[in-house]
């Protein structure tokens, strides 16, 4: 292993290549080129194989990293990629779109004094390779069972447990109140940083090995909680959270103010070629306008660069704290400065203000940072007599969801929530307090990331697999 592995003393740390501004800024394809095989070897021979690795340890799949690593150096791809899908439902969407600053890599031991190794774009070219070479299977069940397991939300914490159940040979249907399997992977992230085509192509795979899908099939609405209960013999509930928190303030009612999400999946309709009126119309489309985001976490992010795209005259981002305090992935903070954002630091919306009923600017007061608070964090305050409007044509706001009032949609006030209105779960078993119901992801942690909910949907398998494993032989095991 030495002369092949411990390369970072050697090597420094090279990511894919970026596509050139000028070039990316006119377009929705993905950033990032893939790595040349002979360079994701060579970067992941930078791993020093630690006994303890701290990547794996902060990586919430718990994935094998050091593993996959060695047998990409050692040009073993096919292993690499059996290793890899061993724990992770989407290898090549994590390696897009995880913050792995904040994860693996922000934890790599090589992190103190050298760079940490490449993690997640090793990870996306071996997933990428496996879909090439045609390594990617679907889900196989060894044997039919006849119990079923209705999962309500096709995001991709419903995916990875219907994978996982299927997989153990259950029958499996997913409700999905969108035209299309994937949740916020295919309508809240836009495709520069996940192309569409990734995601689908699972869901496609994932139809071929027996997995249904009901699609524009909102629980609640067409089909009801205790109707579905009725129907199967688990139920699993990952509908995300999807209630924009809002600004209120003098104006807040006027034209060309808008949730991030609601442009978010204008402009993904688009690029996936559906026609979507408020986008032709003007009112979900930033071209010429001057824009203005309001908020600083991976959704403003996604909006701003979006804009970017869209062809704004300008675009603004506003929020409250400075860089060193905001939410989002430094790397895609980054990515938007490259692309042309200005940045507006430590200035807090109070207001809008209007023109024949649209908006014409936010009205801000600028903040400084005080002391900190309970949790630790500085705690922004006003500075008195700093009022100003930034001038806009149009405002989206991006400060962030929280879930929808669950029991009253799907008719089931015995579904226990929270104070923050996420469901209640055992933590041990995942399940809700209704007897057979589970339920996991951003619905449960509030709004997270995609690995989390990845890991939620396999973990949430298990427990369900154990359920119904109980509820099949209750003779049995009274006979022990
Ligand atoms: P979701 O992905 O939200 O899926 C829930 C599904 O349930 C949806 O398809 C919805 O239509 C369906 N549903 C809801 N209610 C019903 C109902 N009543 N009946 C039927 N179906 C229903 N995370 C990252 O890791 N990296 C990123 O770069 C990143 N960028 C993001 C950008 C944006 C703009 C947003 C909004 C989020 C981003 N996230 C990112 C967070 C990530 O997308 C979520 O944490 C993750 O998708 C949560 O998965 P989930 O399966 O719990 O829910
Ligand atoms: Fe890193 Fe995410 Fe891959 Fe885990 S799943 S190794 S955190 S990129
Ligand atoms: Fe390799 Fe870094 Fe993980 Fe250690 S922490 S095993 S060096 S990737």
């Amino acid at each position: 292993m030495a002369d092949r592995m411990l390369q970072f003393v050697r090597l420094s740390q090279a990511q894919p290549e970026k596509r050139g501004v000028g070039e990316r800024r006119k377009d929705f394809g993905e950033i990032y080129r893939e790595f040349e095989p002979a360079a994701a070897a060579q970067q992941a021979s930078r791993c020093s194989q630690c006994g303890v690795p701290f990547c794996q340890v902060h990586c919430p799949l718990s994935n094998n990293i050091p593993d996959w690593l060695k047998l990409t150096a050692e040009g073993r791809l096919e292993e690499a990629y059996e290793v890899a899908s061993a724990t992770n439902t989407f290898p090549e969407i994590c390696g897009r779109i995880c913050p792995q600053d904040r994860l693996c890599e922000g934890n790599c031991v090589i992190e103190k004094g050298f760079e940490s190794v490449t993690i997640g774009a090793v990870e996306k070219y071996i997933a990428d390779t496996a879909w090439e070479r045609g390594w990617v299977t679907a889900p196989r069940a060894k044997a039919e069972l006849r119990q079923s397991v209705g999962i309500i939300g096709a995001g991709p914490a419903g995916l990875a447990a219907a994978e996982r159940l299927r997989s153990r040979g259950y029958q499996v249907h997913v409700y999905d109140r969108h035209d299309r399997a994937g949740g916020l992977m295919i309508y809240g992230i836009p495709n520069f940083k996940l192309e569409k085509e990734v995601v689908v192509r699972r869901w496609r795979s994932f139809e071929q090995g027996g997995i249904r899908f009901h699609l524009n099939c909102a629980i609640g609405r067409d089909v009801t909680l205790p109707e579905l209960r009725e129907r199967h013999d688990a139920v699993f509930i990952a509908t995300g959270v999807y209630k924009a928190r809002d600004i209120g303030g003098e104006g807040a009612g006027l034209e060309g103010i808008v949730p991030a999400l609601d442009y978010l999946i204008a402009s993904n309709r688009d690029n996936l070629g559906d026609t979507v009126p408020e986008f032709a119309s003007g009112a979900l489309n930033a071209a010429g306008k001057r824009v203005v985001v309001l908020g600083g976490g991976d959704t403003a992010m996604d909006c701003v660069r979006t804009a970017v795209r869209q062809g704004a005259a300008s675009v603004t981002c506003m929020y409250r704290r400075d860089k060193a305090n905001m939410p989002g992935s430094m790397r895609e903070v980054a990515n938007a400065e490259e692309e042309g954002v200005e940045f507006m630091w430590l200035a807090a919306p109070e207001g809008f203000e209007g023109a024949d009923g649209h908006v014409s600017g936010v009205r801000a007061v600028r903040m400084h940072l005080g002391l900190p608070d309970a949790t630790g964090r500085q705690q922004v305050v006003p500075i008195k007599g700093s009022g100003f409007t930034q001038g806009c044509d149009l405002a989206i706001k991006a400060l962030g969801f929280d879930p929808e009032d669950l029991p009253a949609m799907f008719g089931e006030k015995a579904l226990t929530v929270t104070r923050w209105g996420t469901v209640k779960v055992d933590h041990r078993t995942m399940m809700t307090d209704l007897p057979g119901v589970f339920a996991g992801g951003d619905i449960v942690r509030g709004a997270s990331l995609v690995v989390w909910a990845i890991r939620d949907g396999r973990d949430a398998a298990e427990r369900i697999d154990a359920y119904l494993k109980e509820q099949a032989a209750p003779a049995a095991v009274a006979a022990e």
